[in-house]
C-alpha cells in the first residue's frame, strides 16, 4: 500500500537518537533547547517551546492567553478535531467559521461577517485557531487586522504548515499572531514521532508555556509567592501539565531540520506532477494562494460531481483496492458526535461539508517515488478519464 503520507528518516536522524540515548540526559537536558533555539533561528521567532505533542501546545496556548470558561474559540470545521478540543480543555465555548471555498482555509469575509453579528450581541470570541489546511496560510495579515479590530488574540494551527512561507516571512514568525503551534506527528512535515513546539515573540507568553508544560512549576526565585526555602526549593504557582518533550525526540527533531527544505521541495514537485498530469480529469487539484509558499503537507483533490457520475465513494475505494493509502481531510469537526452533542448539526458550515463531501487526500511525501506516483495517476485516470 502507497501510504497518503509516511515519515523519512536517515541515518543521520538514527545516529542523532543514539547519541542522545547514550548521553547523560534522555529527557530535559541540551537536545530540548538546541531544537527549540533551531527551528526558532529557521522560522524567525524569538522563543520555541517544545512539547509532547501539538494538542499538548494548542491546550498551553490557549492556557498562555488566559482562555477559561466564559471566553469563545473560535476555528475553522475543516481541521483535525485537536484545533476545536484545546478551547474545550480550558472550559471555554467552541465555534467555527466557514471555509473559503478555493483554498479551504478560515473564511476571512465569514469570519468578518461573524464577528460584526458577535459584537451586536456581545459574543466576541477571546481566541481565534486559523488552521493552515494542507500546509498554506491562512491570510493572515486580514485575520491580523480583524483581531485588532475586535480585540482577539491568534493562536495559528501550522501543524501541516512547517517549512511554510506567508508574504515572504516563515510561517511560525508570529509576525501576524501570538503564539504559532507546529506538530510532528509522523505524518507532518518533520517528524520527533509525537511531539509539537509553540513559537511566540513574547517572551513572557514563552516564560508561560514552559511553565505551563512542566506543572506551572517555577525555579525562578523572582517568580516565587514566598521567599525559597533553600537553593532546592521550587514551587508551583499555578496548575500546568507534564507535556514535556524527551530529549531522544528533540535530538530527532534537530537532525530532521536538515531535511526541511529538500522535503517541501520535493512535494512541490510531486504536486507539480500532479498539477500537470490530473488536469483533464474531472478533479478540482488544491489552489496555491499567490500570497503563501505552502509546506504541502496534502493534496487533497475534489471530485467535480459536475464532470463526472463516479461517487466519492467509489474514487476512494478504488484507490485504496488498487494500493493506494487515500485517506479523507477532513471530516468537519462540528458533525463530530462530541459537537453535535454540544448543539452543532450538519448544515451550519455548508462550504466545508460540500468540501468534505467531495474530497480525497492523495499521496504526498518525500520518498514517494516517481514509479509511485505513476500508480497513483494511472490509477485515477483508470478510474476517471
Ligand atoms: C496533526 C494535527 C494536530 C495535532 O497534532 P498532534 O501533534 O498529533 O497532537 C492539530 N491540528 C492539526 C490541523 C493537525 O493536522
Amino acid at each position: 500500500m502507497i501510504p497518503y503520507g509516511r515519515q523519512h528518516i536517515t541515518d543521520a536522524d538514527v545516529a542523532a537518537v543514539v547519541e542522545a540515548l547514550r548521553s547523560d540526559w534522555i529527557t530535559q537536558g541540551p537536545a530540548i533547547p538546541r531544537f527549540e533555539q533551531a527551528l526558532a533561528a529557521r522560522v524567525g521567532a524569538a522563543h520555541g517551546v517544545a512539547v509532547a505533542n501539538a494538542t499538548a501546545a494548542l491546550h498551553i496556548a490557549c492556557l498562555a492567553l488566559d482562555l477559561g470558561p466564559g471566553d469563545r474559540l473560535w476555528t475553522s470545521p475543516n481541521t483535525f478535531v485537536a484545533s476545536a478540543n484545546c478551547g474545550l480543555y480550558c472550559g471555554a465555548t467552541v465555534d467555527f467559521v466557514d471555509i473559503d471555498p478555493r483554498s479551504y482555509n478560515m473564511s476571512v469575509p465569514a469570519l468578518e461577517a461573524r464577528l460584526a453579528a458577535a459584537q451586536a450581541n456581545g459574543t466576541l470570541p477571546k481566541v481565534v485557531v486559523p488552521v493552515h489546511f494542507a500546509g498554506q496560510s491562512c491570510d493572515m495579515a486580514a485575520i491580523h487586522a480583524l483581531g485588532q479590530r475586535y480585540g482577539f488574540r491568534i493562536i495559528e494551527d501550522a501543524s501541516h504548515a512547517v517549512g511554510g512561507s506567508y508574504l515572504g516571512q516563515p510561517v511560525g514568525a508570529c509576525r501576524y499572531s501570538d503564539i504559532t503551534v507546529f506538530s510532528f506527528h509522523p505524518v507532518k512535515i518533520i517528524t520527533t514521532a509525537e511531539g509539537g513546539m509553540a513559537m511566540t515573540n513574547d517572551p513572557m507568553l514563552a516564560a508561560r508555556l514552559e511553565r505551563l508544560r512542566s506543572h506551572g512549576i517555577t525555579r525562578d526565585a523572582g517568580l516565587m509567592e514566598s521567599s525559597p526555602d533553600g537553593p532546592w526549593d521550587y514551587q508551583q504557582i499555578e496548575l500546568g501539565y507534564n507535556y514535556r518533550l524527551t530529549d531522544l525526540q528533540a535530538a530527532l527533531g534537530h537532525s530532521q531540520l536538515s531535511q526541511l527544505e529538500s522535503s517541501v521541495a520535493r512535494r512541490h514537485a510531486i504536486a507539480a506532477r500532479y498539477d500537470a498530469e490530473l488536469a483533464d480529469l474531472p478533479l478540482i487539484t488544491p489552489w496555491q494562494s499567490p500570497d503563501a509558499h505552502s509546506a504541502l503537507h496534502l493534496y487533497p483533490v475534489q471530485l467535480d460531481p459536475a464532470r463526472t457520475a463516479l461517487t466519492r465513494r467509489a474514487l476512494f475505494d478504488g484507490l485504496r483496492a488498487a494500493g493506494i493509502g487515500v485517506n479523507v481531510h477532513y471530516i468537519p469537526v462540528h458533525t463530530q458526535p462530541h459537537y453535535r452533542r454540544l448543539g452543532f448539526s450538519r448544515g451550519q458550515f455548508p462550504v466545508a461539508e460540500a468540501y468534505y463531501a467531495n474530497a480525497v487526500s492523495l499521496p504526498m511525501f518525500p520518498t514517494l517515488t516517481e514509479a509511485e506516483q505513476g500508480t497513483v495517476i494511472a490509477a485515477l485516470r483508470h478510474l476517471l478519464a
